[in-house]
């Protein structure tokens, strides 16, 4: 069967997300498998995470910070050296139209040909777990902004003024699904993101345990033992 990310070389990747770490936890094995394919992923990160409790870092400014380094290096880890932190305040996030338009200045600058972000329709991760609103709000404002804003010139028309004309997107993933119609298998990338997860180290607490916990969860969602997988809902475009 064809692979549904069999795309060309240097194909442009961008990843916008809520918090630093999101990428990694939702995604890392595919970032990995991607950067390894020869395609250009790129990170927008619309807070910095000042939120995220940290006994190290009282002091919010502090943590915001820590945790641009750590994501810094993170997604070094992954193969992706271009992240761009947006300053909205972490946990306040709303998807409302100014952030529309940064988002769109975003895609619109980087010009890639796939859009990743998060479900916005995903209120239950899971039987004990709730979605954090960010990432939903996150998830609503890269849909709206991928359609219709990017591709309309009539769309945030300072934009233009600005020299980012409007764009068009092949395709948008979104992880987290709430259904997901592709699985990619990302066995063999486990490792790296849970050595990307490592960087995180002002919210993952002893990396010890954290690693025993990251092992565990791999048991739970996988449905063999020794494969991991990473779930999507998939959009392609038509052209
Ligand atoms: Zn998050």
């Amino acid at each position: 069967m064809e692979q549904a990310d069999n795309w060309p070389v240097g194909t442009t990747i961008l990843v916008i997300l809520a918090h630093p770490d999101d990428p990694e936890f939702f995604l890392g094995g595919t970032i990995a498998r991607w950067t390894t394919a020869g395609y250009q992923v790129k990170y927008g990160l619309l807070t910095k995470g000042e939120r995220g409790i940290s006994p190290d870092y009282p002091e919010s400014q502090k943590l915001a910070e820590v945790r641009v380094e750590e994501q810094k290096n993170a997604a070094a880890v992954l193969g992706v050296h271009e992240v761009t932190f947006f300053d909205y305040q972490d946990g306040y996030l709303v998807p409302s139209l100014e952030v529309r338009r940064e988002v769109t200045r975003l895609i619109r600058s980087v010009r890639p040909d796939i859009v990743v972000s998060c479900d916005p329709q995903n209120y239950f991760v899971s039987e004990t777990y709730l979605n954090h609103p960010d990432h939903r709000a996150a998830g609503q404002v890269v849909v709206d902004a991928v359609f219709p804003a990017v591709s309309n010139p009539s769309f945030f028309p300072e934009l233009i003024e600005e020299g980012y004309p409007a764009v068009r997107v092949s395709e948008l993933w979104l992880s987290l699904p709430a259904q997901a119609n592709v699985v990619l298998d990302v066995s063999e990338f486990w490792q790296r993101r849970a050595q990307a997860l490592l960087e995180h180290k002002s919210q993952i607490g002893d990396p010890k345990k954290f690693l025993e916990h990251l092992k565990e969860r791999r048991l739970e969602s996988s449905d063999t033992e020794d494969r991991y997988t990473e779930r999507f809902r998939r959009i392609i475009f038509r052209k």
